[in-house]
């Protein structure tokens, strides 16, 4: 394979490089037309065996960085080295997908495609549904950088087929996740957020240190979705979750998107103001900062429209210009033209009407090449309005008769599920009549009747766009509210994760500081206690092992404690291998009953893990704590607790020392 590889790529020097890193490491390896995969046993696609190598894939997961992108392209040329033949078949093809997304960001087009074909083909002759999947993936993504949106959609109608064979967690998120953003781009809303709420139900399964990332991203996405779907409020709100999030978690990536979309979800929702332009300027501020010059340049666009809407020319333009500016510097053809076009509606209000309508006309052009049909209807719409400021109304009624039919496309693709297609039809030739009498009008009164037909115009549109709205409602009032169904339980679940740890699923500290321990009203009276649990020795199960066998202990270890538990009970994930449990309306014997209990979950049997069976013990300190008549001092009662557990870990460890009230501390050991 890598032989055909070498041969078959042209020799650019951008290739070389790209050629170079695939290639296998072993200067001995045999050149020889051998399928790379011979060697592997035949795999029946039911019981499909992984083919992935372990210590490669943490490498892997270590390599994204907050965008969940390979970043690091030297790390990445090193783990490259260390992939070859050899290498089991879906941990080679994912470490060539990042070489070939890396690649496309670069814009090294026909390097990234050269690998990622080659790839492919090996990925489906192994019959890996999971590495021909992640292949998909790859081609799709490399499209998506490249923004050919229209490859990029084939790829994710394909990979929707393949979804129901891939069985491996990571890939079936990322698979949802790019088909949702692929669907997303090409205005297929709904669908779009129902593979992002997949992917987002398949978070906990991937691993633990990217999942807080992989959270926020999908936020992002969520609140895009809701702009899309014209949700301002929402979008708006989910914006300003994901931002308190990014903040406490310290992740910050996101930042400057999420303020750049809760801007202008602001703006949609409350109409431009100075308040939303600062916050414009301070979402291209933070893009600057933060090296994000996409959304440096669309905030400083977003302020000048804003400034735009509000009549304020001059402001406008410094604010536009700035935009221009870098898009000019990172060589945004798209975003240039929206830029360059609002820049020449500025001159055309101002007077210069030739030459603003002439700039007006030649963006329009680039950006009628890629935009999607709604903006450019927005855009005619724009056109126009300069037609009527500089006195060409013929032109004004051609602008409009071409956005007329626009519109009208426009709401029989969108509307296939929602009105008939007899309806539609009918409000599009009931359009198209209109206008054309429009213009006959207009041809025969000219310019002394202008004034009156600008109204008639006016409103024959409004009344169109009342009609349709109306049919909109009616028969979109279904679809509106499964949507709205999908977001409620997309908002629902998202509040829940929050108060959940991702790996175990018990809470996590936020949830029993904001909302058990304020808020209820049962632990403020009664005995409780307070355990807290530390597993002994787990370092040396990470260092042995690997991190991922460290989690599959931690996940048994929450489902063993769970066990260990009553109903009424709560388990925290207090740190990495500490745990906190409240015992709620306990008396000494029953907590003591408990401790032993948790002794002999987790102290009985071993672990089963992916390296085999592991011995674990546990230390743990416990106290009572009594609420009244005064509410209990948490505080100091952990304190104590904590001191507990380190006795019980100097002691010796497998055992939870407690104190009960007026007697001295004592130990509790597992029985043999
Ligand atoms: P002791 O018996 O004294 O408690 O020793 P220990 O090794 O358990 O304690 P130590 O505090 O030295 O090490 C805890 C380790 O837990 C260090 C950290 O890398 C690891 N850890 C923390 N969170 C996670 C996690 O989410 N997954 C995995 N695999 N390891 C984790
Ligand atoms: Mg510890
Ligand atoms: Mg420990």
């Amino acid at each position: 394979m890598c032989f055909a590889l070498r041969r078959k790529l042209p020799l650019t020097s951008a290739l070389i490089t790209a050629t170079l890193l695939i290639a296998p490491t072993q200067a001995s390896a045999p050149p020889t037309a051998t399928p790379v995969f011979a060697s592997e046993p035949h795999i029946a696609a039911e019981v499909q065996i992984p083919q992935r190598d372990p210590a490669l894939e943490t490498q892997l997961d270590q390599l994204l960085d907050s965008d969940l992108y390979p970043s690091d392209r030297e790390a990445l040329r090193q783990l490259l080295r260390t992939v070859d033949i050899n290498t089991p078949v879906e941990t080679f093809v994912r470490a060539h997908a990042y070489q070939v997304v890396a690649l496309a960001h670069e814009q090294k087009m026909s390097a990234a495609m050269a690998i990622a074909n080659e790839v492919q083909t090996i990925a489906e002759k192994s019959d890996n549904s999971n590495a021909i999947a992640e292949a998909r993936v790859m081609l799709g993504e490399a499209h998506f950088a490249a923004a050919d949106f229209e490859a990029a959609l084939k790829h994710a109608r394909h990979l929707t087929d393949l979804l129901h064979t891939v069985t491996q967690p990571r890939v079936r998120y990322t698979a949802n996740h790019f088909i949702a953003r692929a669907l997303q781009q090409n205005g297929e809303f709904s669908e779009a957020l129902e593979f992002l709420l997949a992917a987002q139900a398949l978070v906990p399964q991937t691993e633990a240190s990217g999942q807080q990332r992989r959270r926020q991203f999908l936020n992002l996405h969520l609140a895009r979705i809701q702009a899309n779907l014209g949700r301002w409020q929402a979008s708006a709100s989910t914006a300003e979750q994901a931002i308190a999030d990014a903040k406490r978690s310290g992740i910050t990536h996101h930042l400057p998107d999420l303020y750049l979309i809760r801007a202008y979800s602001q703006q949609y929702d409350q109409g431009p103001s100075d308040e939303i332009v600062a916050a414009f300027v301070a979402a291209a501020e933070a893009g600057r900062d933060m090296n994000n010059p996409r959304v440096e340049m669309l905030a400083f666009n977003n302020a000048g429209a804003a400034k735009l809407l509000m009549n304020e020319l001059d402001a406008a333009r410094e604010f536009l210009e700035q935009g221009l500016a870098v898009a000019k510097r990172i060589n945004n053809v798209n975003e240039r033209s929206v830029t360059e076009f609002n820049l020449g509606y500025i001159k055309v209000l101002q007077g210069q009407h030739q030459q603003g309508i002439a700039e007006m006309l030649a963006a329009a052009e680039v950006f009628n090449s890629f935009a999607q049909k709604r903006e450019k209807a927005i855009l005619l719409t724009h056109i126009a309005k300069a037609y009527e400021v500089a006195g060409d109304y013929q032109k004004q009624a051609q602008t409009l008769h071409q956005q007329v039919q626009l519109t009208a496309e426009l709401a029989e693709e969108e509307s296939n599920e929602r009105i008939s297609e007899l309806q539609v039809r009918y409000q599009a030739a009931e359009k198209s009549y209109e206008i054309k009498l429009l213009e006959q009008q207009a041809e025969l009164r000219e310019k002394e009747l202008a004034a009156q037909k600008r109204q008639y115009q006016f409103f024959v549109l409004a009344a169109g766009s009342l009609i349709l709205l109306i049919l909109l409602f009616a028969f979109g009032y279904r679809k509106t509210r499964k949507l709205n169904n999908l977001l409620n339980s997309a908002n629902q679940e998202l509040h829940q994760q929050s108060l959940r740890d991702p790996l175990t699923g018990l809470y996590n500290r936020r949830a029993i500081y904001d909302q058990l321990l304020r808020g209820d009203q049962r632990i403020y009276s009664g005995n409780h206690a307070v355990l807290i649990l530390d597993i002994d020795h787990f370092k040396a199960i990470n260092d042995r092992h690997g991190h991922n066998v460290g989690d599959e202990v931690l996940i048994e270890f929450g489902r063993r404690v769970k066990n260990a538990l009553r109903r009424s009970d709560l388990a925290v994930r207090w740190g990495g291998e500490e745990f906190l449990l409240l015992l709620e309306n306990v008396q000494a014997d029953e907590a003591l009953k408990v401790a032993g209990k948790l002794l002999q979950e987790i102290g009985e049997r071993s672990f089963d893990t992916s390296a085999g069976p592991l011995p674990i013990t546990v230390s743990g300190g416990f106290a009572l704590v009594t609420a009244s008549p005064n509410p209990p001092d948490w505080e100091t009662t952990v304190k104590q607790v904590d001191e507990l557990l380190y006795q019980a870990k100097r002691e010796g460890r497998n055992r939870i020392r407690y104190q009960l009230p007026g007697e001295q501390p004592a130990s509790l050991k597992l029985l043999r």
